[in-house]
């Protein structure tokens, strides 16, 4: 199968990439062309996901296809973005038919329901990488950026921390554990879903925010450097699963939702007069500390003692000592 062949196969024809909402041209020409109503502004995110980096060697391609979708989708929610589609730039040691399959049905399975739709892309040989860029829309004026945080604001995550990084070790095959704690854990790694409908709830109400794929420390790093301010987290306010603390115990559980990454929930700053609205509407908003003057991310135990640890999060290309 040539490579045109295989693009119309697998990726053209897959549901996903069918046209409807935004997409006013997709898949088979020089360009896609979107649809931006009037007074929006087009949000744009890319990510490149390497084998042996960012995912296992040999790993399931299916999963592979969800997780890497939502990874990518995941910043349009920090911007507080509609999703309209994405593109897939697809580099393949080999051309093997059931990978393809089972990764573009992958892709799918995440897209399916929602409004990205696969609009383009590139396909080459090589060693496996896959890039996604991904594309929304925000009325002009009301994204999400991580510049907009203020003295005296609430420090907000959306949901459950450190469930992904707990998982690496069962993704990894060095541990095991049973189906109870097993299962929650790796969806939340293989499958994580993008906030979307929390990141457009908090346009107008937030006044910055991010998702969280580095951990939580140095993801808040991004947003206190932004903002001009310093950002204190509260550990007793962490919210963490049952199989995560199950799994890890709870000392390690948090190390893991402060320091692990992959989380992809977003983080954001609100002026505390927003909260119980939102808490009100049903939004799984946890409030984990605040912004205060100053420069950097704090971390206060329950007596109120600066216990903030040297190590925050993976970097590529930093020296290790
Ligand atoms: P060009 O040479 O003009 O860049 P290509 O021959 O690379 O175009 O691709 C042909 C069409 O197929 C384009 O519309 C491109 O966006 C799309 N395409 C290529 N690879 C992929 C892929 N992996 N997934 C989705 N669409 C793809
Ligand atoms: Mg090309």
């Amino acid at each position: 199968m040539g490579e045109f062949e295989l693009i119309r196969h697998y990726f053209a024809a897959a549901p996903c990439a069918q046209p409807g909402g935004a997409v006013a041209l997709g898949i088979g020409d020089d360009c896609a062309l979107l649809a931006l109503g009037a007074g929006e502004h087009l949000a744009v995110s890319t990510d490149t996901l390497v084998e042996g980096v960012h995912f296992p060697v040999g790993c399931d391609p299916f999963l592979l296809g969800q997780r890497s979708l939502a990874v990518a989708a995941s910043d349009l929610a920090a911007m507080g973005a509609t999703p309209i589609g994405f593109t897939l730039a697809l580099t393949l040691p080999q051309f093997a038919a059931s990978w393809l399959q089972a990764f573009s049905a992958g892709l799918g399975q995440m897209a399916a329901g929602g409004p990205l739709r696969l609009v383009g892309g590139d396909t080459t040989r090589g060693p496996l990488s896959i890039t996604l860029t991904v594309f929304g829309s925000t009325p002009a004026g009301a994204a999400l950026t991580r510049g907009g945080a203020r003295a005296g604001d609430l420090l907000c995550v959306g949901g459950p921390l450190g469930d992904a990084a707990g998982a690496l070790p069962l993704v990894l095959g060095q541990r095991s554990a049973g189906a109870e704690v097993a299962e929650p854990l790796l969806a939340r790694y293989w499958s994580p879903a993008p906030q979307f409908a929390l990141g457009c709830a908090l346009r107008g109400l937030a006044s910055a925010a991010l998702d969280i794929s580095d951990g939580l420390l140095a993801d808040c790093g991004h947003i206190a450097l932004a903002s001009g301010l310093a950002l204190q987290v509260e550990r007793a306010r962490l919210p963490l699963s049952n199989a995560l603390v199950a799994f890890l115990g709870l000392d390690a559980a948090r190390d893991a939702a402060l320091t692990g990454g992959d989380d992809y929930v977003l983080a954001f700053t609100l002026p505390p007069h927003h909260l119980s609205a939102l808490q009100a509407a049903g939004w799984p908003i946890t409030v984990v500390g605040c912004a205060v003057v100053g420069h950097g991310v704090s971390l206060i135990d329950e007596r109120g003692q600066d216990i903030t640890p040297p190590v925050r999060g993976y970097q590529h290309f930093r020296e290790t000592p």
